[in-house]
């Protein structure tokens, strides 16, 4: 069993909807259990600095259906160096912090596995719009995105099929497309760019042409921002000028930003970061440390952070040295296959789509 009295909670990096309700359910699990909870404002920033708000039940009243995070959120790379860390440990000691959950994404991971190996349990709680983790389908923040997102790609749409326009959106992600591929299918884009997958410009341009050509009005391309650039240039806005210039269709250009970051969070945003919320406490009550709370096939489940952390430079190709020295050949099997299957799925959609988008 846990040997602590009190757990501190924190929102890092980039934010995320959903991360209040993350937060929330923390809070209340810790709570209902007889531990103590205290708000570490700002990120790292907040544990270096002592700034902390004590959370009680009504505190956190009224923020599940709120974005953004109520425990704010910065970068605070001061934290990876040693005197930070010291900073840190020297506040969890004086304000009798015995574990941590860290909600953000792989840097705040990074973080929390710092924290864990100075001995303070700590859990991650996967929260970002990219779902760039590869360790878990889901990352909270990203339902609650995609469907702002779709809103404002419906609205261009209705204003490209009432003057025959093209709108090539380019959309975030990061270098992870999924953003822009779920987004591109559910707005019936002619057109898909994403990282993971060779964009073919000419057959694009040519199926721009084809779909005018039979009749079509408004017609949808979507961009991840993560696509290489092009010709030294944002490969969106040159691809736009490009399908104009050949196909002779209207073409405007509109970049969806900060805006999807926003906003309350989605039945699923609320109930990934519920469930995960509850399940971190459990786990810091078992003894356990050092895990990320993943989804897998729709169910709760965690995994070592450090196993993540990797699984995901293996995904991405950016593993370094060493990074494999330390697990078994067995494991390094299985991450080999779970990034193939990440690979597979992204391409059996990013094919449907063009197959039937025209
Ligand atoms: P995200 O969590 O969304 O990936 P960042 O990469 O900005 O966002 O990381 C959030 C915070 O996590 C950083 O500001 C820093 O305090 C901490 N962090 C990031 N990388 C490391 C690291 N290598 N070691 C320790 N802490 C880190």
């Amino acid at each position: 069993m846990a040997k602590f009295k009190k757990i501190g909670v924190l929102t890092s990096g980039g934010d995320a909807p959903g991360m209040n309700a993350a937060v929330r359910a923390v809070t209340r699990k810790a709570l209902a259990e007889g531990i103590e909870v205290v708000g570490i404002n700002g990120g790292y920033a907040g544990l270096l600095n002592g700034d902390l708000i004590p959370l009680e039940s009504h505190s956190v009243s009224n923020i599940i259906t709120h974005g953004g995070t109520m425990l704010y959120s910065s970068r605070c790379p001061e934290f990876a160096t040693p005197e930070g860390m010291a900073k840190a440990l020297a506040t969890c000691k004086e304000q009798e912090i015995g574990a941590i959950v860290a909600i953000g994404g792989d840097g705040t991971f990074r973080g929390a596995t710092d924290l864990a190996n100075h001995g303070i349990p700590s859990i991650g709680i996967p929260a970002t719009i990219d779902n760039d983790i590869t360790a878990t389908d889901l990352t909270i923040g990203y339902d609650t995105a995609v469907n702002t997102l779709l809103g404002m790609i419906d609205y261009l749409r209705d204003t490209c099929e009432s003057h025959a326009r093209c709108n090539v959106v380019e959309v975030m992600g990061r270098d992870c497309g999924l953003v822009a591929l779920y987004a591109g299918i559910c707005t019936g884009a002619v057109s898909i760019a994403i990282p993971e997958v060779g964009f073919d410009e000419e057959a694009a341009i040519q199926k721009i042409a084809n779909v005018r050509d039979k009749g079509k009005r408004g017609i949808i391309v979507v961009f991840s921002e993560g696509m290489p650039q092009k010709n030294g240039r944002k490969y969106s806005e040159y691809f736009a000028e490009k399908v104009q210039e050949i196909t002779g269709v209207e073409t405007k250009f509109a970049r969806v930003g900060h805006i999807i970051r926003g906003g309350g969070p989605t039945l699923r945003d609320r109930m990934t970061a519920t469930q995960m919320g509850v399940e971190a406490v459990n786990l810091l009550l078992q003894g356990k440390s050092n895990r990320v709370m993943c989804v897998l096939e729709n169910k709760i489940t965690n995994e070592d952070i450090n196993y993540a952390l990797v699984l995901d430079r293996m995904c991405k190709g950016k593993l370094k040295d060493g990074d494999l020295d330390r697990f078994s050949a067995d494991e390094i099997a299985s991450m080999r296959a779970r990034c193939a299957y990440r690979q597979a799925k992204i391409e059996k959609l990013y094919n449907m789509a063009y197959e039937i988008c025209n």
